[in-house]
């Protein structure tokens, strides 16, 4: 089934948007309000309206499409109760998100894109490419039907999903106004994270919006030659220019960044990058995630041993730079990024 052509995705628009979009049809513009709270309840047709008149109704589906993903795959962790959806969208394609159960608050983690063009080498959403960039409407989607379906209040999302967030700008940021909006499901923009591969022209945009999320880099290895061979995008952003990006983000939004750091085996775990690491963090506030590596089957990156993760974050700490190492969530169902997609492209359910 394709997306009708000549035909808005309702769940694009804002308020304003919306307004106007009624205002052109002859409608009152009071009734935004009203449709905006059903579009992120979410209903599923617009026939659920049931404060809008039937005709009403049935102009709006003549106008605008309606996104609703199917449930193509839905796995529960037993150890922790983490929940990780494989959403089939309108037009086939399948992407995923995680729902993670913390006690500061129910976390999502949101795919932006289907697959992914920027390759990093660890990565199983990578493996495939770029199909296409996910709509607003779609991002938003899985926060909302995630919501539904689990009966779970969702306080926190993180951009970690299948996709680079900045290489679908517009539309990302389209969606973190769209669900931090009062009128819809009002998460607060702080708990919000967005993750980045480290495109820095995009994190320079982005520090002009003055928004209140955080932000997260994909750092993984401290020096140019080491990121080169795990991160293709640093021969277009090396790490000095990545680097310097994050100084002028923290300087215009005042935000603390966060520093994602894998731990690929005798590749960014040694001590010296460690101490690398430490210098080029240094005069800014941040934090530094240490991630177990998770492996993936096609790719020849090998996780770190515990004994290189604790000296390494040893060494951080010394250096006066916080460092924790990420509890792995949902490991008995595959939850990192890619590998519920990635298995589904391989059994041929998706194209
Ligand atoms: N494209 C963005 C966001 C999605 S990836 C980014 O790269 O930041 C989300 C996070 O998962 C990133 O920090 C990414 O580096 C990490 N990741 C991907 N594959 C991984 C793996 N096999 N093990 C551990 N972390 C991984
Ligand atoms: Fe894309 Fe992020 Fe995976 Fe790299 S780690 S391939 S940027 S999703």
């Amino acid at each position: 089934m394709t997306l009708e052509a000549n035909k808005t995705e309702i769940k694009t628009l804002n308020i304003d948007e919306l307004k106007q979009a009624l205002t052109d049809m002859g409608e009152k513009p009071f009734r935004a309000k009203q449709i905006f709270k059903w579009l992120h309840l979410p209903v599923s047709s617009f026939e659920e309206m049931s404060d809008q008149s039937k005709a009403l109704r049935q102009r709006l589906e003549d106008k605008f499409t309606l996104t609703v993903p199917h449930i193509e795959r839905k796995q529960v962790s037993k150890l922790d109760g983490t929940i990780k959806y494989l959403w089939r969208m309108q037009g086939g394609d399948c992407v995923e998100s995680v729902l993670m159960r913390y006690e500061h608050g129910n976390t999502i983690c949101v795919s932006t894109q289907v697959g992914c063009r920027m390759g990093c080498k660890f990565c199983a959403s990578g493996l495939f490419g770029l199909k296409r960039n996910l709509s607003a409407g779609e991002i938003l989607d899985q926060v909302l039907f995630a919501q539904k379906d689990s009966g779970l209040k969702i306080s926190n999302i993180v951009l970690m999903g299948t996709g680079e967030p900045l290489d679908n700008y517009d539309n990302v940021l389209k969606f973190l106004h769209l669900v931090s909006s009062s009128d819809g499901i009002c998460i607060g923009q702080r708990h919000i994270s967005l993750s980045t591969s480290g495109l820095a022209d995009k994190i320079e945009k982005l520090a002009q919006e003055k928004l209140q999320i955080t932000l997260s880099i994909s750092l993984h290895a401290p020096d140019n030659e080491s990121r080169e061979k795990i991160m293709p995008v640093t021969r277009s952003f090396p790490v000095e220019r990545l680097i310097k990006a994050c100084r002028y983000y923290f300087d215009t939004t005042g935000r603390r960044i966060s520093y994602e750091y894998a731990m690929s085996r005798n590749i960014s775990d040694r001590p010296w990058q460690a101490k690398q690491l430490a210098k080029l963090l240094h005069g800014r506030p941040c934090h530094v995630n240490l991630i177990p590596l998770n492996p993936v089957k096609e790719s020849d990156v090998q996780p770190s041993t515990k004994e290189a993760v604790r000296k390494f974050q040893q060494i951080l700490t010394q250096n006066g730079i916080t460092a924790t190492v990420r509890r792995r969530l949902g490991p008995d169902i595959d939850a990192a990024c890619g590998q519920l997609r990635r298995r589904t492209i391989e059994e041929g359910e998706s194209k």
